[in-house]
């Protein structure tokens, strides 16, 4: 390969050279993975996520701090009677050089993502989500002055907020849930210069997601017996074993791919059920009263409705392949473990990371994870106390507000002339 990387279907096997690809040109239905020239991993001297730049589906860098940091956990480890417990932290506590200003993994995967599709210039980059997401890609937007359009529901607005101006954000508030998002944002990408995200079809997207495992692997020096995550939609899970076949081909690691213990929320947990009536895919009966079940939920980043489970590539496979765990926990449970984690660690977390922590604190004390095995704990979110101090955090005021069910003429003369202006 004279190149960095190629794309590759992993279903028919074409190679596949990059023009923000995110399907197989032959239709196949799984995920294309990025195969790099370099076998074995260098970090670089970058501070933020760019250290595993060698090992990303871009071909320059940017200057961040933001990426994934892992440490040794004394206080949790305590708790739980861990002895190998490693904490990826991915938010913002400058005290541990955790420096993600918007306080989630969705940073990780923005970086990457975004940069790639500037040096394919293959268009204006557009986002549909109802918080966290939007957040990191809005603050990239904002440090790199790269043009954004995002769509969000009227309800997430509040969460839309970034550290400095964002200047180059055409943000569309949606009257309606995050589906009704959705939909407008993919109604938005009939208009011309606008690119969908991707969502875990994007390379990118989850190569930059496993670099939680990438470091938690090179700071703990081998592979770990255990990956703890809560999903959504799974793409962290996936990302993590994608990483972990890389790293095995590396060679200098270990042999065995860590196992997979991920976690949802009750009460709306389709992905949990499914893996544990060995289901090969998710069906109508697993988003009956969605509606209601998703309103019930405290970790509301983890309610994804079409998550890629049954697909080739995809979480079941994930999860076959890594001898994986699927849990779910209560809202109660995610409570009491959020509470132990900001007193044994020290830090705030975002719901979905106390989701995570519940399951590893169960997992331990059911004996399902050995007391000595190496366990990385992927801390998807924290920190939004802490940033505070340090930021002046800046709403992202909508340009327009639209219904739930319009189509992209309602904003197409807006939307034509601001992509004009910024394109
Ligand atoms: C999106 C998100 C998740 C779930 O991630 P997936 O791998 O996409 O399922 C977990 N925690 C936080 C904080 C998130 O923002
Ligand atoms: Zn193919």
């Amino acid at each position: 390969m004279n190149q960095k990387y190629l794309l590759r279907c992993p279903s028919c096997g074409m190679y596949i050279p990059d023009r923000y690809t995110n399907t197989c040109p032959a239709g196949c239905p799984g995920l294309i993975r990025a195969e790099y020239a370099a076998r074995c991993i260098t970090p670089h001297l970058f501070p933020g996520i760019f250290r595993y730049a060698d090992w990303l589906p871009v071909v320059g860098t940017l200057p961040t701090h933001a990426g994934p940091l892992t440490y040794r956990s004394e206080g949790l480890a305590r708790e739980a009677g861990l002895a190998n417990l490693w904490i990826c932290f991915n938010g913002y506590w400058p005290e541990k050089r955790a420096l993600i200003r918007t306080c989630s993994f969705k940073e990780l995967e923005a970086w990457p993502t975004m940069l790639r599709l500037q040096e394919k210039g293959a268009g204006i980059m557009q986002v549909s989500s109802a918080g966290n997401t939007g957040r990191a890609f809005a603050e990239v937007s904002a440090q790199c002055s790269y043009p954004l359009v995002l769509s969000v529901p009227v309800r997430g607005l509040d969460r839309i907020w970034t550290t400095r101006p964002a200047e180059q954000v055409f943000l569309v508030a949606v009257e309606g849930d995050y589906t009704d998002a959705i939909t407008f944002g993919n109604a938005l990408c009939t208009l011309p210069g606008l690119v969908p995200e991707g969502g875990a079809k994007n390379p990118a997207r989850r190569d930059g997601m496993g670099t939680v495992l990438l470091d938690g692997t090179l700071t703990c020096g081998r592979l770990p017996d255990w990956y703890v995550q809560a999903v959504g939609s799974g793409t962290g899970g996936i990302a993590a074993w994608e990483m972990a076949e890389r790293l095995r081909g590396d060679g200098r690691w270990g042999e065995r791919l860590p196992r997979l213990l991920l976690s949802q929320n009750i009460p709306f947990t389709p992905m949990a059920d499914a893996w544990r009536d060995g289901r090969r895919d998710l069906t109508p009966a697993d988003f009956e009263d969605a509606k209601l079940r998703i309103a019930e939920v405290w970790a509301d980043v983890l309610t994804n409705r079409k998550p890629p489970y049954g697909i080739p590539g995809g979480l079941r496979e994930a999860l076959l392949a890594t001898n994986g765990v699927m849990d779910a926990v209560t809202n109660a449970e995610a409570h009491a473990a959020a509470r132990l984690f900001e007193e044994a660690e020290g830090c705030d977390l975002d719901p979905a990371a106390a989701v995570a922590t519940a399951s590893l604190l169960r997992s331990a004390e059911e004996g399902i994870i050995g007391p000595d095995e190496t366990v990385l704990l992927n801390i998807t979110g924290g920190g939004y106390q802490r940033v505070k101090e340090d930021y002046t955090l800046r709403r992202v005021r909508p340009a327009c507000t639209v219904a739930a069910g319009a189509g992209a003429a309602s904003v197409e003369e807006q939307m034509v002339e601001w992509v004009k202006d910024h394109a």
